[in-house]
């Protein structure tokens, strides 16, 4: 007998590269079968497209690269990280940006080269710096005075000059939202230019002999739809490497615009794509630097959301349902808030399909419901089904970025498995926790 052709789906294009369905209508990533990978770890479950990951890998760098050759793509780990994906990304040419002792200590565990990363956080540690200066980090992305006197002081001991750059906060309003927005006056990161702390770590940067100041980093937010703040963002930047130059004879050598690109959640959202933001940086950073008679930069930027989250999907088991009539019908998954906290704390929207029906029409208006005890707690507010059963299976697309990174016990609830899938193959790269594991410690 003949296997019947997979076939395309509405929503999946929100999907990891080459998501399908096949006759029977389940979904099919990464040449596996949705439905037998739940049957066989169990809801919740998260699963990570191996090849869409690589695949935007090479998108960013060529993108970035072919625009301005030395550029480099760090992927900003607190998106998410796992040794197993430390170890995927440590093949793709690409740099890593990590914010604390855990990510440093997992990147490595993975196998990513410390040279290729850079050290970034509001509130370093002594002992975090010192774990980064043993394992020989890249860069340290210094941010606030305090923390490059606690630098100073520690390289002074180990007899180390370390390349650092300095992050600026510049001002610069990327209107995300406001729990994520970095870049203003009145945030907890970075070296405010408009208090001059920006030019008094520049001057102390220089003035010390532990440090090789390699230049300026800025990070407004996330996600940014729009190019303009990057533009502004560039503006500033360059404006400001000029006054330094112009000052202390300082020369700067690398400038990163930090992260923040968008990514579509819903059919609805159509941010700019890698090309474009790529385009908007290099032309902005060609002209402010040609204005100020500046030589251009090293670039590194650091996409987190961007890479990983279309790779990833959230799979979840449908449980009650409760059917309000005139006002709404309630369906509740296996999972939630603790998964996934991301609707309850900045409204995110998604979308899903039926991941074991995805070929039936749409019956049904639904709100998708997490498990957890807080009424915030629902995934979806608004979202068009089959009508859905007891036992169905939701698929949630870009769930590859802040849900697991984000992830806690909340209602001490066990934290979901983790497959990643490549052509067929899928591979157990973090074990659902047991009861016992949650009082392990
Ligand atoms: N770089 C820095 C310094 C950040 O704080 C963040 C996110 O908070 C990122 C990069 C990554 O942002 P995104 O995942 O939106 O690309």
């Amino acid at each position: 007998m003949s296997a019947k052709p997979n076939r395309a789906f509405s929503r999946a294009e929100l999907f990891p590269n080459g998501t399908t369905a096949n006759e029977a209508g389940h979904l099919i990533i990464g040449e596996c079968d949705v439905s037998a990978l739940a049957a066989e770890y169990g809801t919740p479950l998260y699963i990570y497209h191996e090849d869409t990951i690589r695949d935007t890998c090479s998108e960013y760098l060529h993108s970035f690269q072919s625009r301005l050759p030395e550029a480099r793509v760090l992927y900003a780990a607190k998106a998410y990280l796992s040794p197993a994906l430390a170890g995927l990304l440590s093949d793709t040419g690409i740099g890593m940006d990590v914010v604390s002792g855990g990510e440093l200590y997992t990147a490595l565990a993975g196998g990513f080269p410390a040279e290729r990363m850079a050290f970034h956080g509001n509130n370093k540690s002594a002992i975090e710096l010192d774990e980064a200066l043993s394992a020989g980090i890249g860069r340290i992305v210094v941010d606030s005075l305090n923390e490059l006197e606690l630098l100073r002081s520690l390289l002074e001991n180990r007899r180390q000059v370390q390349p650092i750059m300095l992050r600026v906060t510049p001002s610069v309003d990327a209107h995300t939202h406001v729990k994520t927005t970095t870049g203003m006056l009145d945030s907890k990161f970075g070296l405010p230019l408009d208090s001059g702390e920006a030019e008094k770590a520049v001057v102390a940067a220089q003035a010390a002999p532990e440090f090789d100041l390699m230049g300026f980093h800025i990070h407004l937010g996330s996600p940014i739809s729009d190019l303009t703040p990057y533009e502004e963002g560039i503006a500033t930047m360059t404006a400001f490497a000029a006054a330094m130059r112009d000052k202390y004879d300082y020369v700067w050598r690398e400038f990163s615009p930090g992260g923040g690109f968008a990514v579509s959640y819903t059919e609805h959202e159509l941010p700019p794509t890698i090309d474009f933001y790529a385009e908007a940086i290099a032309t902005a950073l060609r002209m402010r630097c040609s204005d100020f008679g500046l030589s251009l930069p090293t670039v590194h930027v650091e996409p987190g959301r961007s890479i990983i989250a279309r790779s990833g999907v959230a799979v979840y088991s449908v449980g009650a349902r409760k059917e309000i009539p005139g006002v709404r019908t309630y369906v509740a998954v296996d999972g939630g808030m603790a998964d996934n906290i991301r609707p309850a704390m900045y409204g995110s929207k998604y979308t899903a399909v039926v991941a074991n029906r995805v070929h039936d029409p749409m019956e049904e208006t639904v709100s998708v419901a997490g498990k957890f005890c807080e009424s915030g707690d629902v995934l979806i507010n608004e979202i068009e089904m089959p009508r859905l059963a007891f036992g169905d299976l939701i698929a949630m697309p870009v769930s590859g970025a802040y849900n697991l990174a984000m992830e806690s016990n909340y209602n001490l609830a066990q934290r979901p498995a983790v497959v990643f899938v490549r052509e067929g193959m899928a591979q157990l790269t973090r074990k659902r926790q047991s009861y016992s594991d949650l009082i392990a410690l």
